[in-house]
């Protein structure tokens, strides 16, 4: 979820002067290599600091507990010898070694959260350590999903020996919430205009409208005039991608409108370029950036040039480096190479022959990856 409103800490972060490791609060000036001090105590984590350490002495203290006034820093036990009540020291000890001065973190009131944020683990603990017990979040853009096709079942269905089943309302289901938007699966429109039209003014009471198939040149894709008929304006109605080059985008009645292929590889892959951006935008954040990074190609690749190409590809990391490798695939109805992937390998439209070794775009499957 994506945070509608701003937190501020409740007080200074760390609320005090926080010891990082277990061993001794010292005064730094008086600690050298052979020295001995008598320690006159100890202090756990939680326990309440009042007195100063008095000089020529030092104080046994645990991680995370409150370092006394007066010491400046505390000396890790591994470098230390105990002999009775005097603690002999190995190493000199400087000035505020191991201590996380009071207030560093955060100041008291400062803002840490803020509308548009989104709420990971991370900022669950935040809002959780400054005692944020109820936050307000943007609600989940609702996002209509309706798939078209003469030939498309419900995957519950026996298919015809000419049938195939639903599976792209169930992959854009998944991906409308991994991508923080509440799905609205519509079920499927018939390529007939009366049908398409029932079931489009129906997914415009959502937020969002996202259509697969229908809209590539067949005499049978009717979506786009069914849309316009409606009313739609267009803001694009081809992608120089490929998987992908169908896709189309309006607003019809107020609502943003995808029309993605219906090939399901296709319908994956726009849906990560065009609606998983635009529900971070519903959701009042900022569109997240697609999670590209640089690999070495491994197997040479020969692309027709002209279009952006996606590749499901395989990448593994021998260390620190990369390595990618597309992987074979009957084009883009090919749901079970997609399955064998981990990422993309994005080819820009410019390219032809990439070498081995070359460096490549590798756009990570964020769901396996
Ligand atoms: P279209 O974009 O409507 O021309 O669809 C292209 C191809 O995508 C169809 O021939 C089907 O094989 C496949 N397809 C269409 N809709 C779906 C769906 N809902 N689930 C799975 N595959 C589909
Ligand atoms: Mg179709």
């Amino acid at each position: 979820m994506v945070s509608a409103q701003e937190v501020k800490t409740d007080r200074e972060y760390p609320p005090f002067d926080r010891s990082t490791r277990d061993g001794y609060a010292v005064r730094a000036k008086e600690v050298t290599p052979g020295v001995g001090l008598k320690c006159v105590g100890e202090i756990k984590a939680g326990d309440t600091v009042s007195e100063a350490l008095a000089a020529g002495t030092c104080v046994q203290i645990m991680t995370g507990a409150a370092v006394p006034r007066g010491a400046d820093a505390v000396m890790m036990i591994e470098y230390t010898q105990r002999d009775g009540e005097l603690v002999r020291f190995e190493r000199a000890a400087q000035s505020g070694q191991n201590i996380v001065p009071k207030g560093s973190e955060a100041a008291a009131g400062q803002s840490i959260l803020l509308p548009g944020m989104r709420m990971g683990y991370v900022e669950l603990a935040l809002a959780a350590q400054v005692g944020a017990v109820e936050l307000q979040c943007a609600k989940r853009p609702r996002v209509a999903i309706l798939s078209t096709g003469d030939e498309v079942v419900t995957v519950d269905e026996a298919p015809g020996p000419f049938q195939i089943r639903n599976s792209n309302s169930v992959s854009l289901a998944a991906q409308v919430r991994i991508a923080g938007g509440e799905p609205v699966v519509l079920g499927n429109a018939a390529d007939r205009v009366e049908d398409l039209g029932e079931k489009i003014e129906r997914g415009l009471k959502e937020d969002a409208l996202v259509l697969s198939g229908g809209v590539s040149m067949g005499k049978y894709d009717l979506v786009e005039k069914v849309l316009t008929a409606m009313g739609a304006e267009f803001f694009f109605d081809a992608v120089a991608i490929r998987p992908g080059k169908p896709a189309v985008f309006g607003y019809c009645q107020g609502k943003p409108v995808f029309g993605l292929p219906g090939n399901p590889v296709s319908t994956m892959v726009t849906f990560e370029l065009f609606v998983a951006p635009a529900i971070d935008l519903l959701s009042g954040a900022e569109a997240r950036a697609l999670p590209l990074l640089e690999a070495r190609l491994g197997e040479a690749l020969n692309e027709k040039p002209g279009m952006t190409h996606f590749l499901p590809a395989r990448v593994d990391w021998r260390g620190a480096t990369a390595e990618v490798n597309a992987l074979k695939w009957q084009g883009s109805g090919d749901i079970a190479a997609l399955g064998k992937a981990n990422c993309f390998l994005v080819i820009p439209a410019d390219r032809e022959k990439i070498a081995t070794g070359e460096s490549v775009s590798v756009w990570l499957r964020k769901d396996v990856v």
